[in-house]
C-alpha cells in the first residue's frame, strides 16, 4: 500500500509566489529572482510532502499562474492575436505566457487577455483555452520535463500531473463556429503522445491524468472519447503507470466508462462520493490489475479527517482488491486548501480548541501518511496514539458547547411556512412601496460600495492595529459617508447608500461579527494567478449577537430625506465564500445564516430604512456539478434567501444583486426569490441577460447594470440610453431601475463621479422618451 498526493499549493506558506510575480509584473525584480522564488516553493514543497510520509509525489503541479495555461503553452494553444507577441523577440515565453493571463497594454501592444472562469465549484478560477476549427497542438513540454528532473535532483522521482485531453477540451471554448470542440481529439492525442514519449525517455514511470470532467453529466461521445484516449496511451506506452483522476463528485453514470478502462490506477473521491466504493465493488467490473488510488482526506475544506471513518473505507477496499492494489490521498489536489496549520499562533483569531479539529494542507498529507501506518500496524505505539487523539476531537466536537448552540437549532427546526412568506404578493407589496417611497419612473440607484480610497483603507488598516481609537476612526468613516451622501443628493440618485467603507469583505465584515465564525491569520488559498482569498471558517452555530450594520445605515439615512438603502451580505454568499462545518448539511448552516441576517433587516426597518439590499451573487456559483442535484440546492438556497428577506412590512422594498451570471437554467429560482427589485450585471452582455427575464416574464423590479464598473472608464449617457431603450423593449418599463454593473470600491472618485452625473442624466432622458 502506498501514499499519494495529487497536487499541493504553489503560492507558499506565506504566499512568497504572489509578491514575487507582483514585484515581477511591476517592474521591481527581474525574471531571475522570480524564477528562483519559484524554484524554493517547489524544493520546498517536494521535501515536505516526503518527510510527510508521500511515497508518489507529484511535479507539474507547480504553475506561475494556471495550471491549465500551462497545459494551453504546452500545446500551443496561442490564440492568434498573440502571435505578433510570439513572433517579438524582445518578448521572451513567460512575458507572452502572463499577456495570455492579464492582457497586455506596453510599447504598443494592447491585447486582452484570455477569459478566465471558475474550476468546477471551487473559488480556483482558470484561464480558458481558445481553440479554432483547425487548431494545430504544437508541443513544448520543457515544463513537464524540467520540474521533473528538478525534483530528481533531489532525490524524488516524481509522478508528472497533467489535466486529462478530454478535460483539457471540455474546459475549453471555440472560437469560430461549425465544429465541437470534443471533435479536435484526434490531433489532441498525437500531441499527447510526444509529452509521454518525452516523459518515458527521461524513465519517468508514473503520470497522473486529472480528468474531472467524469464528475459531471458526459454525453455518450464524451464518454466514448475518454475511452478512446486512455485505450490509445496504454498501447502506446505499456510502461508508463497512467492514473486516471476524477473529484468533486461521483462518477455517477460515467462509473463503467471510467471502470473499462486500461490504466493502472483509477483515483477516487471517497469524501464527496464514498458509497461509489461499494457501487465499485459491487460491479464486479474493475480491471484485475488497476489500483484504486482513494481520496479519504478532504482536499478541499480544513477539518481533520476523522480516522476511523476512513479507515473502514480503506479496510473495504483492501478486502476486495488487496492491499497491494490501494493508494491513500486527499480527495483533490490540496491546491484548494490552506498551507499549514501551525502557522496559525494567534489565539485570539483561532483558539486551541478551534485549531484542533483542523488539518490544513500539510497536517492532511500527514493524515494521509497515519493511516497508512494504522492499516499497516506500523509504530503501532504511536500511530495509536494519533488514533486515539483524533477519536477524541471528533467526540467532543459532537458535544461542544463552542459549537452547539440549543437555541439557534431550536430556532431553525421551529420555522414553519410562513418563515420564507413576505406579507403579501408582489403586485400589492409593490403598490404599498410605490406609495411609500415615491420613486420617479426608471429610478436610479448603486449597488453599495463606493470607492475605496488608500484613506480609507488606511484608516481601518489602523483601527485594526489600534493605532486609531475608535471615536477617531469612526469620525474619519462619518465624513467618508456624508461626503458620499451629498454627493449622491447633489447628483439626484433617487435610492442612496452609505458607501460601505466600514468593509474590508463582504463575507468577512459580516463573520466578524457573528458567533460561530472564526479566522486564520495564514490560512490563503490561491483564487487565481497572484490572488489568494482567506476564507473564514464556519465551526459552529451562527447567530447575530447584536446589530451588524443598523449604526452606518441609519447613521446614513438620518442625513438625507432621500431613502436610504441598508446593505447585507445574503446567506447563501456567506456559506458559499467560506469553509463550511462537515457535521451537519449545508443547508443547515444556510438557514442559521438566514436568520441571523433576518434579524438585521428587521433591525435595519425598524431603524427607519426603507429600502435593504441583500446580495446573493453567489447563489449559482453554488449549484453542484451534477445536474440531478441542482433541484435540492436551489430548494434550500432561495428559501434561506426568503428567510432572510421575509421578517419585514409589504411596505419596505427589498432589493437583491447579483453579478454577472447566466440565469437561462435558474431563472425561476430567481424569480421565486422573490426580492422586490434584482439588479444584476449587464452592459457587458448589451443586455442580452435580460432575454430570458422577459421570456420568462419576471414579474418584479429589475436594475439591468448600464455600465461596467470593472473598467475605468466612463460611459457616454447616448450609450446607457441605448441600453435602456433596448431594455425597455424587453421589460415593461413600470419594472426598470437604472444602476451600475456592481458596486464601485476598486474605482476611483474622479471617474465615478462623472460616470454617476452621466447615468442620471440617462435617467431623465429615458423619463422624457417614456
Ligand atoms: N454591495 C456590494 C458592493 O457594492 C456588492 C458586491 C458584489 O456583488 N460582489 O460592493
Ligand atoms: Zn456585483
Amino acid at each position: 500500500m502506498k501514499t499519494t498526493n495529487l497536487g499541493y499549493p504553489r503560492i507558499g506558506s506565506k504566499r512568497e509566489l504572489k509578491r514575487a510575480l507582483e514585484q515581477y509584473w511591476s517592474g521591481k525584480t527581474d525574471l531571475e529572482s522570480l524564477l528562483a522564488t519559484a524554484k524554493i516553493i517547489r524544493k520546498e514543497n517536494w521535501l515536505l510532502q516526503q518527510e510527510q510520509g508521500i511515497d508518489l509525489i507529484p511535479s507539474n503541479d507547480f504553475s506561475l499562474y494556471d495550471q491549465v495555461l500551462d497545459l494551453s503553452t504546452t500545446l500551443g494553444c496561442i490564440p492568434d492575436r498573440y502571435t505578433a507577441l510570439a513572433n517579438n523577440p524582445s518578448f521572451s515565453d513567460l512575458d507572452l505566457y502572463f499577456a495570455m493571463a492579464r492582457g497586455i497594454q506596453q510599447d504598443g501592444a494592447d491585447i486582452t487577455a484570455m477569459e478566465m472562469t471558475k474550476w468546477f465549484d471551487t473559488n480556483y478560477h482558470y484561464i480558458v483555452p481558445e481553440f479554432t476549427k483547425n487548431q494545430v497542438f504544437n508541443v513544448s513540454p520543457d515544463k513537464i520535463i524540467n520540474e521533473y528532473k528538478e525534483a530528481l535532483e533531489l532525490g524524488i522521482k516524481t509522478k508528472s500531473v497533467l489535466i486529462g485531453p478530454v478535460s483539457f477540451l471540455l474546459l475549453g471554448k471555440e472560437k469560430e463556429s461549425g465544429f465541437h470542440r470534443i471533435d479536435l481529439l484526434e490531433r489532441l492525442l498525437p500531441a499527447y503522445e510526444e509529452i509521454l514519449q518525452q516523459l518515458v525517455t527521461i524513465d519517468a514511470e508514473h503520470v497522473q491524468f486529472d480528468e474531472p470532467y467524469l464528475a459531471l453529466n458526459l454525453s455518450e461521445k464524451e464518454q466514448r472519447a475518454i475511452h478512446q484516449t486512455y485505450s490509445y496511451f496504454a498501447a502506446k506506452f505499456p510502461s508508463l503507470k497512467l492514473t486516471v483522476a476524477n473529484y468533486f463528485d461521483c462518477f455517477g453514470e460515467n462509473i463503467d466508462t471510467a471502470l473499462a478502462l486500461p490504466v493502472h490506477t483509477l483515483h477516487l473521491d471517497l469524501v464527496h462520493c464514498p458509497l461509489q466504493l461499494d457501487d465499485i465493488i459491487e460491479s464486479n467490473k474493475l480491471n484485475s490489475y488497476t489500483h484504486l488510488s482513494l481520496g479519504v482526506v478532504d482536499g478541499r475544506n480544513i477539518w481533520k479527517n476523522e480516522f476511523e471513518k476512513s479507515l473502514k473505507l480503506i479496510q473495504k477496499a483492501i478486502d476486495h482488491v488487496g492491499a497491494e492494489r490501494i493508494l491513500i490521498a486527499p480527495s483533490c489536489s490540496l491546491l484548494h486548501s490552506p498551507c499549514d496549520l501551525d502557522l496559525e499562533t494567534n489565539e485570539e483569531n483561532l483558539s486551541g480548541e478551534i485549531k484542533q479539529w483542523l488539518a490544513f494542507a500539510k497536517q492532511k498529507l500527514e493524515e494521509v501518511a497515519t493511516l497508512k501506518k494504522l492499516v499497516n500496524k506500523e509504530n503501532l505505539s504511536d500511530t495509536l496514539e494519533k488514533l486515539k487523539k483524533n477519536s477524541e476531537a471528533q467526540a467532543n466536537k459532537k458535544t461542544a458547547t463552542l459549537i452547539h448552540n440549543q437555541k439557534v437549532k431550536q430556532r431553525v427546526s421551529a420555522l414553519t411556512a410562513k418563515d420564507d412568506q413576505r406579507e403579501s404578493a408582489f403586485p400589492t407589496r409593490q403598490k404599498l412601496q410605490k406609495e411609500a417611497l415615491d420613486l420617479p419612473l426608471f429610478p436610479t440607484t448603486t449597488i453599495g460600495s463606493f470607492p475605496q480610497t488608500k484613506e480609507v483603507r488606511s484608516w481601518r488598516a489602523n483601527f485594526k492595529k489600534g493605532n486609531l481609537s475608535a471615536d477617531e476612526y469612526n469620525v474619519l468613516l462619518e465624513k467618508e459617508t456624508k461626503e458620499t451622501i451629498e454627493f449622491q443628493e447633489r447628483t439626484g440618485l433617487d435610492v442612496l447608500v452609505h458607501g460601505e467603507f466600514e468593509r474590508n469583505d463582504m463575507v468577512e465584515y459580516f463573520g466578524e461579527q457573528l458567533s460561530g465564525f472564526a479566522f486564520t491569520s495564514f490560512g490563503w488559498v490561491q483564487s487565481y494567478g497572484s490572488r489568494c482569498v482567506k476564507p473564514p471558517i464556519i465551526y459552529g452555530d451562527v447567530s447575530r449577537e447584536a446589530p451588524m450594520t443598523v449604526k452606518w445605515s441609519a447613521f446614513a439615512q438620518s442625513l438625507t430625506k432621500k431613502p436610504v438603502k441598508g446593505m447585507l451580505t445574503g446567506p447563501v454568499t456567506i456559506l458559499q465564500w467560506s469553509f463550511v462545518r462537515n457535521d451537519q448539511p449545508r443547508s443547515e448552516t444556510c438557514t442559521q445564516i438566514a436568520l441571523a441576517i433576518r434579524d438585521e433587516v428587521v433591525d435595519l426597518e425598524k431603524a427607519g430604512l426603507k429600502v435593504i439590499q441583500i446580495d446573493e451573487p453567489a447563489i449559482r456559483e453554488g449549484l453542484p456539478l451534477r445536474k440531478e442535484d441542482w433541484d435540492a440546492y436551489l430548494n434550500w438556497a432561495i428559501k434561506a434567501f426568503r428567510i432572510s428577506a421575509s421578517g419585514v412590512k409589504d411596505e419596505t422594498q427589498i432589493h437583491t444583486h447579483m453579478c454577472y451570471s447566466e440565469f437561462n437554467d435558474i431563472i425561476s429560482n430567481i424569480a421565486d426569490m422573490d426580492a422586490d427589485v434584482i439588479t444584476i450585471e449587464c452592459s457587458r452582455s448589451q443586455m442580452e441577460l435580460l432575454d430570458v427575464f422577459a421570456t420568462f416574464k419576471y414579474p418584479n423590479e429589475i436594475g439591468p447594470g448600464v455600465y461596467d464598473i470593472h473598467s475605468p472608464r466612463v460611459p457616454e449617457r447616448a450609450e446607457m440610453v441605448a441600453l435602456m431603450e433596448k431594455a425597455a423593449k424587453q421589460i415593461p418599463v413600470e419594472q426598470l431601475w437604472i444602476n451600475p454593473d456592481c458596486g464601485l470600491k476598486t474605482r476611483h472618485w474622479p471617474e465615478t463621479r462623472e460616470a454617476l452625473i452621466e447615468m442620471v442624466a440617462a435617467a431623465r432622458e429615458c423619463r422624457q422618451n417614456s
